[in-house]
Parts: C-alpha cells; structure tokens; sequence
C-alpha cells in the first residue's frame, strides 16, 4: 500500500469515494492533515456496552441490542414521533431488559432503523409513564460481518455530524487514512509535544486502545494548541506596550477630594485595586488591565477613581455600558458623585446623541455611553483613558477600535464574572488582573432558599408581605412567551397572574423582545418604585441596580445556568434591607438540583464559578460565554492549570529566544494574523 502523506489531498487515499470527499470538502476538509486533525467529540468504549439501567437519574449511557418493537404516530405535516423497543443482548442472554427511543418530527428515521436490527445506542434515559425512554439518542444500526472490524470489539470515536457522511463510514475513511499515513510527514509544532510522537498522538486520539491513551494523546495537542493561543496573547500583549502610552494621574487632587466626599471608605479591595490602576497609568505605557469582581463589589467606584485621575491630568476618559439602560445607569451614577466636584459629564445613547446632559460650559471630561454610540459618534480631543464595562461579556475583541481614536489611551476591562484563575489566564491572557474580592459592608443579609414544588398560595402570600413592607420584587420565568415544546412558564403569561394576585401592587413587565423604550420606561418606573414587582426575563440580569428591591423569586430555577443564577441574585442585597432569593423549582432534575444546592450553600461568586465549571465542564461553561475561543478544539482542558501553565512557559521561551519569531516563520504569520483580528 502507497503510503499517504499529511499534506495530500483526501483523494489520495485508497478506498475514499468521491461522495466522500464532497461531503468532507463541504466541511472544510480537505487535506490528509485537515482530517487527523477533526478530532472525535467523544469516545464509545464497544468492549463493554453499559448494562439496562434500571431506573432514570444516572448520566448517558452506551447501550447494544435489537429493535423488537416500533411504532410511528403522524400529527399532521412533518409533526409526529416514533418510538422504537430495544431490548439487550450480548452477555447478560438471560436479561429481557428493554429500553425504548423516540425521535419527535423526523418522519424519514424510521426508513434507518426498524424491527430486527441490531443497534448501539447512546443518551440519556429519563423514566416516562412508567418506562425508560432515551429521546433523540444517538444510535447506530449494526451490520452483519462487522462484528470485528472499525466499529465494535474497541473503543470507537464519536466524531461531530459531517452532512453527507454517516458516523460509521467518516470512522471507516479515518481508519484508513491512519493504516496509510507516513507518520513522517507530520509536522512537529515548537517541540511542545510532550515527548508522545505526533504520530502515536494522532492514532491514539483516534482509535485508542484506552480512554487513558485517548485522555493523554488529546493533552498533548491540547499543550500545543494552547500553547498558540498564548503565543499570540503574548505576542499581542508585547505589541500593545511598545506603544507609547501616556504618563498620566501624577495628580491627585480630585481623586483625594472625592474621597472624602464619599459616605463611605472604599474597601480593602478597592484601594489595592485603586493602587493598581494607578500604577499602571503613572508609567508610559498603554495600561491593559481587567478588573473583575462580583456583583456589587464596588468596580464602578474603582473606575470612578482611575477616570478622575485622567481628568486630573487633563485627558478625557469614557466608559462604554453594554446596554442603554446600564448606560444610563451609570451615568446617573457618576452624576450624582462628580457633578460637585465640577466634572464635567456627558451621555451618548441612542435617543439622546449630542450630549444633551452636558451641564456645564466646556467640553465633557467623562463620556459614558454605549459601545457602538461611542465608536461612531464621539470625536475625543485627548483621550487618556477607556473603562469598558462588560458585566459579563467576553468581548474583548472590540477593543481595538476604540482605542485607535486617541494616543493608546489607557485601557480598563471591568467584568462582573468571577472567573476561576485558569480560565482568566487563557481568555484574558493579555491583561493585567485586579481583584475585588470583598464586597462592601453594611449590606443586607441574602438568604437563599430552594422550593421544590412550591404552592402560588405560599409565594404569593411571601411576597405580599415583602411588598407591604415598602420593598419590591422581581420575579424572573425563563422564556419569553409560552411555547409548546417547552414546558416553561414564561413571563408574558405569567404577568397576567401577578396582575390579578398581586392586587394593589403594580406589577411591570420586562423582556428582551420589547422596544428599548419600553424596557426603559418600565425599569424606570421600577427604579422610582413606580412599580413594586417586576416579571422579568434575564433581562434585569446585567447590572440593574435597585436597592429597594430585596426579593428575587426565579421560576423553574433549574433551568437557569450558575452562572445566571448568580447574576440573578446579585440583583438584590443592595440595599440595607434583609434579601429573598428563592428558587423555585419541580426538583425532577438531579443537576438542576445539585446546582441550586451550590446556590443555597455560598454568595461567594468565584466559589460558584469553580463549580459551574466542574459541574458543567469548560466547554459548557466557555460556550454560554463570548470567549473568542469557539474553535479551541479541546476545551476540556481549560480547566487544567498546569497544562495551560506549561503552554505559557513554552510560549514565553519561544519569544525570549526569538522576540520577532524570525526562526519561525509559519508561527509569525499566526500570530500576525491574530493581531488583524484584534482590531477589526
Ligand atoms: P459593581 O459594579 O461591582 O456591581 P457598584 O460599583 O455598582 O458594584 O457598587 C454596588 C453598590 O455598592 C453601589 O450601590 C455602591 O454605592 C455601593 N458601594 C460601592 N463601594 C462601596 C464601599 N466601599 N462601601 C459601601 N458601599 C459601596
Ligand atoms: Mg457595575
């Protein structure tokens, strides 16, 4: 057999049909190389299938048998469902276990998989009327004289759906391309291999003899991926300070001045973070710093402080909200905290454009607005410093643009996710960190508390209490509007109800699909206390700060990430007053129900983030986040410190032998390219 090798094109392998290669093509590809490198989305070990289960509740499982029973139901149009009984087979003969799998609305699946076929199947069993039911599983149907080959008796890759090319014949093209490879082609990557060959790499990450073998092969191209990443993290950090910055914040008049003024002391936190900041603006050097805190632990009024030591040097600063209402919010803010001292501020948002809040003669020293309205609308004479407040978006891509108005302004990121120290490493990788990890005192108590199958009688009666005291309430369902297919209850409907309930209450209503006027107009009302009790999407997740509002019911908790949940409760207890936060849920779930214990036993939000993470794993977690990491391959490894400690290593020794990656060339133009994506 010729041997192939990592650079040839698919079409050279034997046995590779041409539908085949349209299908991979379509995919994106097309080289020997392209396909080692898709690697599986998960492994099935064929050695052992799973034994029946016997009742719901256990994570996915891999099961073998043969189809005894089907049944199709049609609803009318494409609508309808299909249900087939496996029952087991292989070692345990004596067993008559079954389990049975429906697929809703794919009228063509009966025509795959019917009475007398031999199946492999993979999901999730749930108990439903008294049986268990896997829907959707993935599943595929055995072929006579297979027993023996790619796909049975091993551990057999999983690969992510290519349109056009079954599961099983993708597996057979990848067996074959691994029997014909020139395992010599294969080129090494900055000697960060990990002493496992590339090519042992390779055929264990895809056809392993163990889920160990599998686990290692894949942390090794994990290093190298990673080690990429921070090449370019290090290479962009290394450019942004050959700027030159500006020296600012020698002064500290005003900063001092608004001190004093405050009511309160800035926490411990605060001052480090204060100090920091500070620091960073005083060298010549463009600052790129992250500042990351919970909710409510006080990053606004560490902004406050670096914008007022830009102001105190003569430079503008802005702030850029990721929504109107925040905008706003802030601006208000700052408002009422610098107007006395003679700051002048203005707002830039979509209704109001031209700075019609500029109070005082002169031009604004403190632009706050939104992101788009800043980068298109406001021309800066001298701008010295940027605060971007991403609550907890990750879009740190955007920031080039901006900054390209002044001289290399100095620049803060505030995000409101706690994020485990790993995961900052890589996704901020090129900022500096500060940490607000004390929240202010003073603040009323949140007690937590989860209720499973709760009566309306119960809440409603809580929550009459709490409002008749003077306090308010939101009151958070998961969807917009009732679906059939979800059986959420969701805010549109359920206002309706509150109304009548309520009584003498007002009760608003806030969703994301509702005009920005209207979101406004009712946040405002609540904010003036207008309205006592808010049914709300997640919406009012970012930043809305009310502190009369002490109560937060969320419905059908469950269905909420930590992470939400977190910025959910992080709405109340901002106030003096004594904080609600109730989680409702049915309780069906056992991870809805783990998470909602992490909820109940700790505030603390970088404690949270830990075990969003190990409950949910990275890819989840990073998933759900605007990383600028979607084509990291092997997320799985994000939480891995040591692993991403070794490609930083790796990263920083490349650059301090070969500053200009001179030596490098196919590593220069990846970092290069990383650097137009920066700033467009
Ligand atoms: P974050 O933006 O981190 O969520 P904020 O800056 O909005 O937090 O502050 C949350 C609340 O805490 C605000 O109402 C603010 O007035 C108050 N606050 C901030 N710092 C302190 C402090 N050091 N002591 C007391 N209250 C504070
Ligand atoms: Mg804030």
């Amino acid at each position: 057999m010729s041997r192939v090798q990592a650079s040839d094109d698919l079409a050279a392998l034997e046995g590779i049909a041409s539908r085949d290669l349209v299908a991979l093509e379509a995919a994106g590809l097309r080289t020997v190389a392209d396909l080692l490198n898709w690697f599986p989305r998960r492994y099935e070990d064929r050695r052992h299938f799973d034994a029946y289960p016997a009742a719901a509740g256990g994570g996915p499982v891999c099961l073998r048998g043969v189809v005894v029973d089907s049944m199709r139901r049609r609803l009318g149009g494409k609508r309808g469902f299909y249900e087939i009984v496996v029952e087991e087979t292989g070692d345990n003969v004596l067993a008559t276990n079954t389990i049975t799998c429906r697929w809703f609305n794919m009228p063509f699946l009966h025509k795959m998989v019917a009475v007398g076929h031999e199946v492999i199947l993979h999901g999730k069993p749930k108990e439903q009327g008294g049986r268990l039911l896997i829907d959707h599983p993935e599943f595929e149907v055995v072929k006579d004289g297979e027993r023996n080959s790619v796909h049975l008796e091993r551990i057999v890759p999983v690969y992510r759906n290519v349109s056009g090319i079954p599961q099983r014949r993708l597996r057979e093209v990848v067996f074959a391309l691994l029997e014909q490879l020139d395992g010599a082609s294969l080129p090494e990557v900055c000697g960060c291999h990990d002493g496992m060959r590339r090519e042992a790499a390779f055929r264990a990450a895809h056809f392993p003899d163990s889920l160990e073998a599998a686990a290692a092969a894949r942390r090794s191209f994990a290093l190298e991926e990673f080690f990429l990443l921070q090449l370019k993290v290090l290479w962009r950090r290394k450019r942004h300070l050959a700027h030159a910055g500006r020296a600012q914040g020698q002064r500290t008049a005003l900063l001092k001045q608004f001190c004093q003024s405050l009511p309160f002391d800035l926490t411990g936190a605060q001052k480090r973070s204060v100090k920091e900041v500070a620091a960073d603006m005083r060298v010549p050097r463009p600052m790129n710093r992250l500042l990351q805190g919970d909710v409510g632990s006080g990053k606004t009024f560490v902004a406050m402080c670096a914008m007022l030591l830009a102001v105190d040097s003569g430079a503008q600063a802005a702030l850029m909200a990721p929504t109107q209402i925040l905008a706003e919010q802030h601006y208000l803010t700052f408002r009422k905290w610098l107007e006395p001292l003679g700051v002048r501020l203005s707002l830039v948002t979509g209704a109001k454009q031209e700075s019609a809040h500029l109070e005082i003669e002169g031009e604004a020293q403190i632009v706050i607005g939104t992101h788009a309205l800043i980068y298109d609308n406001v021309e800066f004479s001298d701008l010295g410093l940027v605060v971007i407040d991403e609550q907890h978006k990750f879009g740190v891509m955007q920031r080039g643009r901006l900054i390209r108005q002044g001289v290399m302004p100095d620049v803060l990121v505030m995000t409101a996710t706690p994020i485990p120290r790993t995961l900052t490493l890589t996704i901020y990788g090129d900022l500096d960190v500060s940490i607000l990890d004390e929240l202010p005192e003073g603040r009323g108590r949140i007690v937590t508390a989860v209720r499973k199958k709760p009566k309306v009688s119960d809440v409603t009666k809580f929550l009459k209490e709490q409002l008749g005291a003077g306090r308010q309430a939101y009151l958070v369902y998961p969807l917009v509007e009732e679906s059939a297919s979800v059986k959420a209850q969701s805010a549109v409907a359920e206002h309706a109800k509150w109304v009548r309930r309520l009584g003498n209450f007002e009760v608003g209503l806030l969703h994301g699909k509702m005009p920005p006027e209207d979101k406004e107009g009712v946040m405002t009302k609540f904010r003036d206390n207008e309205i006592q009790a808010l049914v709300a999407t997640t919406v009012v997740e970012v930043g809305v700060d009310v502190g009369n509002a002490n109560v937060m019911v969320i419905h059908n908790a469950e269905r909420f990430g930590l992470a939400q949940l977190h910025q959910l409760r992080g709405r109340i207890g901002r106030g003096e007053f004594k904080s609600y936060c109730i989680l409702l849920t049915d309780g069906k779930s056992e991870d809805g129900n783990e998470k909602l214990d992490v909820m109940a036993e700790t505030l603390d939000g970088f404690k949270i983030a830990e075990e969003d993470l190990r409950l949910r794993g990275p890819g989840e977690v990073l998933g759900t986040m605007q990383s600028g990491l979607g084509d990291l391959r092997f997320v799985e490894f994000l939480a891995d410190t040591a692993l991403i400690r070794e490609a930083r290593t790796l990263a920083e020794e490349v650059l301090e032998k070969d500053p200009e990656l001179a030596e490098a060339p196919e590593l220069k133009l990846l970092v290069d390219d990383a650097g137009r994506v920066d700033v467009s």
